[in-house]
């Protein structure tokens, strides 16, 4: 795709490609330069997106094997078209091409998974007296509201369950990243029936139309907690039935009886894969105050090594952060730090030039009440904070309001589970950090969110249980 002429998308609605008086321009966050033209839906374009999922909804949720082939053509679609996706994901969101090539596979692993991924039948009684079954029923036109950190993934972990469970969709993508999912869209339309899924774009306006609509039974969202909280409130006006994937601040927590160097890598990748644009990374490390200049060592060397430059560069680890507004964020939380005793033993300010790169950055000198510490820096900038005693670094991971991921690092991993029990998060790991599967749900407690994604417990969150209760005497 030139950047000097920028392609124009549709959006998909009832089957047919569509586009409108308005258009959002997107851009290429390692250049700045406008890549893409997207159309900014109106209102009247919303309501027919989910005026036809309204139709669409009653044969598609009477028909699961219909579902099941359609989910396993849209898997085959993504892996065949790989390289397109890939592209259009870096030229927007930033990211390595392999990394981008990962997030298309990845987003193909998951649509099969779903399409085959059999529910149990959950009958609670079965005797004389009655039959008792639990049924899920779909819940109606949903809404998936989709970020840009990872595009396509956060999209799809909704479209999966959401197509499997029997419910038809209206995907809003970012306002930063609708490219590859409109493209998507568009390939898809071939294997879809008109109006199961429709695909809009436009600005957070348009989400709020979303989520006010009055049609719209159930919305997935990924996104901030403060837009999340928005997004309850919608939801409320019509009862509507929300899964909310919020923000986060991880925290890894490293025991003393592991050697830094032999973990420092995947740490390392746990905090700045995707250019530390992951709600799930670790965004605060705590480490043994022995072990800390040996930690600090090793995370600094491999930050040192990376290649931060285009996506779309062979040699490239780390892209650039997908929008000026992140790179904004990053750059105050790490001066706010430095400014007030810490020290960035490597990185510590953004690069110069055109496009939005941050340099892999490591602070220390901050403790928890600073802002670095405190706030969600969404971004590759990572506090290594020393503890004493174990149960203080428990205490200051669980101090924080959000509740999504943490892991816990050690040789001993019945040590290791003691100190896991203890961390209040939707997700705990052992010596790993950003380990996910289609089975595994995902999600976060406090301000981290409601509900979960992936395994079957996604797809019953796009259905109401439906008591049936059958009299034998
Ligand atoms: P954001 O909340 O601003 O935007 C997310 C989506 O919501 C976009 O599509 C946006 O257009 C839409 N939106 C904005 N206002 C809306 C409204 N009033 N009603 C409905 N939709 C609206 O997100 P951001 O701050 O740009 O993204 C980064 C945040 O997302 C971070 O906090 C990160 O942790 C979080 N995140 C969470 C997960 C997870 O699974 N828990 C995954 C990725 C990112």
């Amino acid at each position: 795709m030139p950047s000097s002429t920028p392609s124009a998308f549709p959006m998909t609605i009832d089957g047919r490609s569509v586009t409108s008086p308005g258009v959002l321009a997107v851009d290429n966050p390692a250049t700045g330069g406008v890549i893409a033209h997207v159309p900014r839906c109106t209102r009247e374009q919303l309501d027919d997106a989910v005026l036809s999922a309204e139709r669409a909804f009653r044969a598609w949720s009477r028909d699961v094997s219909t579902r099941r082939e359609v989910l396993m053509a849209m898997a085959v679609m993504l892996k065949e078209n790989v390289e397109e996706l890939a592209g259009l994901i870096t030229a927007e969101q930033g990211k390595p091409l392999a990394a981008a090539r990962i997030e298309v596979l990845g987003s193909a692993r998951w649509l099969r998974y779903y399409s085959r991924l059999e529910l149990e039948r959950e009958i609670i009684q079965d005797d004389e007296r009655a039959f008792v079954e639990l049924v899920r029923r779909p819940i109606g036109p949903t809404a998936a509201i989709a970020v840009w950190n990872f595009p396509l993934t956060s999209a799809v972990w909704k479209i999966g369950p959401g197509l499997l469970a029997g419910t038809t969709m209206v995907v809003k993508p970012s306002p930063f990243t609708p490219v590859a999912t409109l493209r998507l869209a568009q390939l898809w339309n071939d294997v879809i029936p008109a109006g199961v899924l429709n695909t809009v774009s436009g600005d957070d306006e348009l989400g709020a139309w979303l989520t006010q609509h009055p049609l719209i039974r159930k919305i997935a969202f990924t996104g901030s907690t403060a837009t999340g909280k928005k997004v309850a409130l919608a939801a409320a006006a019509d009862l509507k039935r929300v899964t909310l994937e919020l923000g986060g601040n991880d925290a890894g927590i490293v025991l003393d009886d592991v050697e830094p160097g032999r973990i420092a890598e995947r740490l390392f990748w746990g905090a700045f894969t995707n250019t530390g644009q992951i709600c799930t990374a670790i965004k605060r490390l705590y480490v043994p105050r022995a072990r800390l200049a040996e930690t600090v060592d090793a995370l600094v060397a491999l930050a040192e090594k990376m290649v931060v430059g285009d996506g779309a560069e062979d040699d490239t680890d780390l892209g650039p952060l997908t929008n000026q507004m992140q790179r904004a964020v990053v750059t105050d939380l790490v001066s706010h730090a430095l400014a007030n005793g810490g020290r960035a033993v490597t990185g510590g300010a953004p690069a110069d030039g055109p496009g939005y790169f941050y340099p892999p950055t490591i602070v220390t000198g901050v403790e928890d009440g600073s802002r670095l510490v405190d706030e969600e820096q969404f971004g590759p900038a990572l506090p290594v904070i020393p503890y004493d005693r174990v149960e203080d670094a428990v205490g200051r991971a669980n101090a924080s309001p959000y509740g999504l991921g943490a892991s816990v690092w050690s040789d001993d991993t019945d040590r290791a589970r003691a100190v896991l029990n203890q961390l209040e998060t939707g997700m705990a790991w052992v010596n790993a950090h950003v380990a996910v599967a289609p089975h595994q749900p995902f999600g976060g407690i406090k301000y981290s969110g409601i509900g979960v994604e992936n395994g079957p417990w996604g797809v019953e969150s796009f259905t109401d249980l439906q008591m049936v209760h059958e009299a034998r005497s």
